[in-house]
């Protein structure tokens, strides 16, 4: 049976990555049938807003939504789509698997790490008293009543919250994906020596969830010194969970490590629903001209098929795209030594090679 998958082709370069992707998955062989939803700067004339209640409606009914990256307007008072479909859709997890394929221009070989970073909480829940204001003066009133402790009268507050069920779920999250991809480690990163109370209560909720899974192995790191070891030693690990702010850094950490944004796939995932897009941004200047990478994208797409139970088909992506990559003729100017490399070919070209790949091995 088909699947039923909501498509958003987005704005930017959002349009033609989204459909060399979809070219790609239908090369699979796995049916789709495509519920396309308009989203982002382009629609905002039409809708009044860049993200439809329509497109919402969609990615509830179906479950599982590919999305090509949206821009966010500055200064317009709209708020960032991709932000607002975590938050409306509950998307707790931010996905990031983070793999190093041969001929990626990378100074890193035999990573693959995988990022679940929570997505609601911590110092991005958006609880924030601007410096000045009667609020920031309030609250820095009561903290040094609470606590007895001075906050400087000229400071600007963000409050990190951290509870124990968005702990809960994200780090089940984590050790249920180890499970089903088959991954040995869970490490669970912090700063609770420092903040006892908000990082602390993340890592004790970890330990605690750890011990309904015997058969992962479980550890913590505290985010410093993760980062140095990461950059000597990325190949001691696997699945990472981590609360909003050091999953962020981490990411795009990670991202570096395995050859940057052209080739970083992510999911942002809920219990409900789950929407797969690339790490990168809509790269505005290249709008239209057939010029960036659609493999973060692809891969992204290769996450879905996975999350469908299409596991086959998204092994099968991966050696074609990984095939396409350590050829190293029909990738895109980010992935060639140089970057004025004429050789270099466009996104529907990179598709055209990926499903040449599919069909020989089909
Ligand atoms: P960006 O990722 O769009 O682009 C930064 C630079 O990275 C580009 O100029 C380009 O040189 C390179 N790049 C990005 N994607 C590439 C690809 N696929 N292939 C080759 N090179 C690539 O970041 P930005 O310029 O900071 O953001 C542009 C817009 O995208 C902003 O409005 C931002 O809010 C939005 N954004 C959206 C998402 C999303 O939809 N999830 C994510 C990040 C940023």
């Amino acid at each position: 049976m088909a699947h039923r998958v909501t498509f958003i082709p987005g704005d930017g370069v959002g349009p033609e990555l989204s459909e060399a992707t979809r070219r790609v998955l239908e090369g699979t062989g796995v049916e789709f049938e495509w519920d396309e939803q308009e989203a982002g700067a382009d629609v905002m004339d039409k809708y009044g807003t860049p993200l439809p209640e329509p497109v919402l409606e969609s990615i509830r009914k179906n479950g599982v939504a590919i999305k090509g990256p949206i821009t966010t307007p500055v200064g317009t008072g709209f708020r960032s789509v991709n932000v607002a479909l975590r938050k409306e859709l509950d998307l707790y997890c931010c996905l990031r698997p983070c793999k190093t394929y041969p001929g990626v221009r990378t100074r890193y070989e035999n990573v693959d790490v995988v990022i679940c970073r929570e997505n609601h909480e911590d110092l991005y829940a958006g609880v924030e008293f601007e410096q000045g204001t009667a609020e920031a003066k309030e609250v820095i009133e009561k903290i040094g009543e609470l606590t007895g402790k001075t906050i400087r009268e000229d400071s600007g507050i963000s409050i990190k919250p951290i509870s124990i069920t968005g702990t809960k779920r994200i780090v089940r999250y984590a050790f249920e994906y180890a499970k089903r991809e088959g991954r040995r480690k869970v490490t669970a990163v912090h700063k609770a020596n420092i903040m006892k109370f908000s990082d602390g209560l993340f890592l004790a909720t970890a330990r605690e969830v750890a011990e309904e899974y015997p058969d992962v192995e479980f550890e913590d790191r505290i985010v410093d010194n993760l980062a140095m070891q990461l950059v000597a030693r990325p190949e001691e690990y696997d699945v990472l969970v981590l609360p909003n702010l050091y999953g962020d850094i981490i990411s795009d950490l990670c991202a570096g490590l395995v050859g940057g944004l052209g080739v970083a796939p992510g999911g942002n995932i809920g219990d409900e629903t789950a929407v797969f897009e690339a790490t990168h941004g809509s790269a505005p200047k290249y709008t239209g001209k057939n010029k960036v990478n659609p493999m973060a994208m692809m891969f992204s797409g290769m996450l879905m098929l996975r999350h469908l139970g299409e596991r086959e088909a998204a092994d099968r992506l991966e050696r074609a795209l990984g095939e396409v990559i350590s050829e190293g003729k029909n990738v895109t100017y980010d992935m060639k030594p140089t970057r004025d490399d004429p050789s270099a070919v466009g996104t529907s070209q990179v598709a055209d090679a990926v499903i040449e790949k599919l069909q020989a091995s089909a």
